[in-house]
């Protein structure tokens, strides 16, 4: 179905991407937006309500997030529809990427109501652009799932892509998914970009052996992790000692020899039997 937003009578819902740390960052038409809304609906109005005194506008705010977002949602098409203008932000950057509002814009269009972005900030792009890896392919993961073993059955299908991947992760959980990627994707270049915008904005560009020896403590703040994809023609590349090496590693990381030489064959599609000679030559 066709639906201009601006040459229209239907009514419109507002998506208002909001800055990621520096406040600079929010746009003019950002906050034009919020000015002119009947209602703005936010993840959290602490947060919300601190931007918006900023910037000196004062709304009635309504809170929508991810544990009320069906029956909240079901409220503002109902204020939507009676005329009223609502625009939804979340803490940070776009709504819906890593954050509350998918919902709500579903719920929208099936009650006819048009929906519009506000561009702004959005930390994984940032990240990436800047990353120094390879920008004409990407795929975003956003968060591994919190429990361990689901976070790892992720990484066994993401191995398998050869875009630049997109993780966002947390401070205390930083060092456990740089030593989980390295074990299982292998020694790919990272960059960590970390308080992205904000006065201590920092990239940590290497390869992954080189990031799981950082001081944990020095990484504080938010942080991407931007990952190179599966390059398949590094594998015939690969000589003995460099495989004898991955071997290594991984005992060197506390796995058994037989799991080492599993996952070196895995990575590098060469036979167990074959890695197991190298290894023991
Ligand atoms: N909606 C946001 C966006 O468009 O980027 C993402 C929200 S998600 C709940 C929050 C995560 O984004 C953080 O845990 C961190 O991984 C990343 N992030 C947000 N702000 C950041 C910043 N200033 N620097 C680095 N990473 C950031």
């Amino acid at each position: 179905m066709r639906s201009q937003n601006f040459n229209s009578d239907k009514p419109l819902l507002y998506l208002v991407a909001t800055p990621i740390g520096n406040l600079s960052e929010m746009s003019p038409r950002a906050i034009e937006t919020l000015q002119n809304a009947d209602i703005i609906a936010c993840e959290d109005t602490r947060v919300t309500g601190k931007l918006l005194s900023f910037f000196n506008i004062k709304k009635p705010l309504v809170s929508l997030r991810e544990h009320n977002e069906v029956s909240e949602a079901g409220k503002l098409i109902t204020r939507i529809l009676a005329g009223e203008k609502v625009a939804y932000a979340s803490d940070a950057g776009y709504p819906c990427i890593s954050d509350p509002g998918a919902k709500l814009v579903q719920l929208a269009l099936q009650n006819g109501i048009n929906v519009s972005t506000i561009s702004g900030p959005n930390a994984g792009l940032n990240a990436l652009v800047a990353s120094g890896l390879d920008t004409s392919h990407f795929y975003f993961h956003g968060f591994l799932n919190a429990k361990e073993s689901v976070a790892r059955n992720e990484l066994q299908e993401i191995i398998k892509r050869k875009e630049t991947i997109i993780l966002y992760e947390a401070p205390h959980r930083i060092m456990k998914t740089l030593n989980m990627l390295f074990e299982i994707l292998g020694d790919r270049q990272v960059c960590l970009a970390r308080e992205l915008t904000k006065q201590h904005e920092e990239f940590i560009r290497g390869p992954l052996s080189e990031l799981v020896e950082l001081d944990p403590t020095t990484l504080k703040g938010e942080m991407v992790l931007i990952v190179e994809g599966r390059k398949d023609e590094v594998k015939p590349d690969l000589n003995n000692e460099e495989i004898y090496q991955m071997v290594k590693n991984f005992v060197g990381m506390g796995m058994s020899t037989k799991d080492a030489i599993k996952r070196v064959s895995e990575i590098t599609e060469i036979s167990k039997n074959q890695v197991y000679k190298i290894y023991h030559a």
